[in-house]
């Protein structure tokens, strides 16, 4: 874990001031790292009824696609409004400045689905939260949510109700 920890960049005041951005490019970059990253992913969730991964966008997009390759199972994007070409399921979230949309596909997922949600990090759960939600409107269940990063401080757990969490690195 510590040679994953060394492949996240640290880039401070991005995308603002005070923001200390974690950067998970160089690990996406480094092929023993970001097979490391995938294995270690989907190790809890082997062998378990998970029929399909869905990531959230954009960096959920990665590394959820590659564990719906290594698990076997299909992959579902959650997208930023107005990308998604057929007819969508569409879930409002708060922001700390704001709100933003996720949107996905009606019939991408439904009852009997087992969801394993996908993201690179896990800040203030607010996105993660907001993905289950979308996930489960659609009459899907969520088996867990998977994530490279959870940066503790900021209790993107406590934000997810008691669904099942994984996160490769703590900060
Ligand atoms: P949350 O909704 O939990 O506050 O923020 C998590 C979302 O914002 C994720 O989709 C994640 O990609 C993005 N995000 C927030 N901060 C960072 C960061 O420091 N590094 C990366 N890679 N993504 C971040």
């Amino acid at each position: 874990m510590d040679k994953l920890r060394a492949k996240i960049r640290d880039i401070p005041d991005f995308p603002k001031p005070g923001i200390l951005f974690r950067d998970i490019t160089p690990l996406v970059k480094d092929p023993a790292a970001l097979r490391f990253t995938i294995h270690q992913l989907i190790h809890p969730f082997v062998g378990e009824d998970i029929t399909a991964v869905a990531g959230m966008e954009a960096r959920g997009f990665i590394f959820g696609a590659l564990a719906a390759w290594e698990l076997g199972v299909g992959f579902v994007p959650l997208r930023k409004p107005g990308k998604l070409p057929y007819n969508v399921q569409t879930i409002d979230y708060d922001l700390e400045y704001g709100s933003a949309r996720l949107e996905v596909h009606l019939d991408a997922l439904g009852v009997g689905d087992r969801v394993l949600m996908v993201d690179d990090l896990l800040a203030t759960g607010g996105t993660a939260r907001a993905s289950c939600s979308l996930v489960e409107s659609l009459g899907a269940e969520v088996a867990a949510c998977a994530f490279v990063v959870e940066l503790d401080a900021l209790e993107g757990r406590q934000a997810l109700h008691g669904r099942r969490v994984h996160s490769l690195l703590h900060y």
